[in-house]
């Protein structure tokens, strides 16, 4: 039995699965602020969805960047008090088995590539839009090799431009994540129906996908997160094709096919690859 969990900044989603190849259960809670709480409840949905059958092998995925050997957060500007405390050990301590932990982007990215809209292909290029903007290159269905994470939200796509929470301006997540669309158009992106808006965004959207692919050479290009429901694809490509004119065939832009349970998948991924 394997315990998977992705751990956002306001709800935990948390799964098992007895093959390791599809999930059996999933339950949705919300994220304790405190550290030791979150220990504490994720032993407890465990043994729930498990009927306490013995767990073999735990992998998950929490927002922020982690050490360079995965057994901690090391910054989270969403769960704050989860910073520099020995996640790894202590699952390591109640649950005696393998645990394997990764930023959570980086981990549905994974999800997507393996299991989702990226399936089959080579190199996936993998960017989560929602509240903020995460994302992952991923290579022959394992993360790609790198020494301080993926952070593409935060390419300066704009001089001195908008300010980012991340204390730096002009980051793409500036201009196409969800909060700040709610920020700089007062209203949320589900909500925003007015297409002139969405070109906008869309516009700078594709100048932070030009990048992306540039950089990152991918087959494909998938796009997830709640914003991504709202922001039309096709204004996207467009104005990638009009900026990205270096490629005969530049890669295709597809939507994420997994939604909130592509983490979940990730982590089985990351324990069928150890
Ligand atoms: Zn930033």
């Amino acid at each position: 039995m394997y315990l998977l969990f992705d751990i956002g900044g306001t709800n935990m989603r948390i799964g098992i699965s007895s093959n390791g190849n599809t999930l059996k259960e999933t339950k949705i809670v919300p994220t304790p602020e405190n550290f030791e709480q979150g220990i504490q409840t994720l032993k407890q949905i465990s043994d729930e969805l498990s009927n306490k059958e013995k767990i073999t092998g735990v992998a998950g995925g929490i927002a922020g960047v982690l050490d360079q050997d995965k057994t901690m957060l090391i910054s989270s500007t969403h769960i704050n008090r989860w910073v520099k405390k020995p996640f790894k050990q202590e699952l390591k301590k109640i649950f005696g088995c393998r645990v394997f932990l990764e930023n959570d982007a980086a981990l549905g990215g994974l999800g997507e590539a393996v299991k989702g809209a990226g399936a089959g292909k080579n190199i996936v290029a993998y960017l989560g839009i929602g509240t903020g903007i995460g994302g992952v290159r991923i290579v022959e269905g394992k993360i790609d090799k790198n020494s301080l994470g993926f952070e593409p939200g935060h390419q300066i796509v704009v001089i001195d431009g908008n300010q980012c929470h991340c204390g730096n301006k002009g980051h793409l997540e500036a201009y196409v994540g969800g909060l700040y669309i709610e920020k700089i158009y007062q209203q949320r992106a589900e909500n925003i129906k007015d297409a002139v808006i969405w070109n906008q965004i869309a516009k700078y959207l594709a100048v932070g996908l030009n990048n992306v692919i540039v950089h990152w050479s991918p087959d494909v290009v998938v796009l997830g997160g709640s914003v991504m429901k709202s922001l039309p694809l096709d204004m996207t490509a467009n104005h990638l094709k009009s900026i990205l004119t270096l490629f005969p065939q530049p890669p295709q832009l597809v939507l994420a096919t997994l939604g909130h349970d592509a983490g979940l998948y990730g982590a089985l991924a990351l324990i069928a690859e150890h």
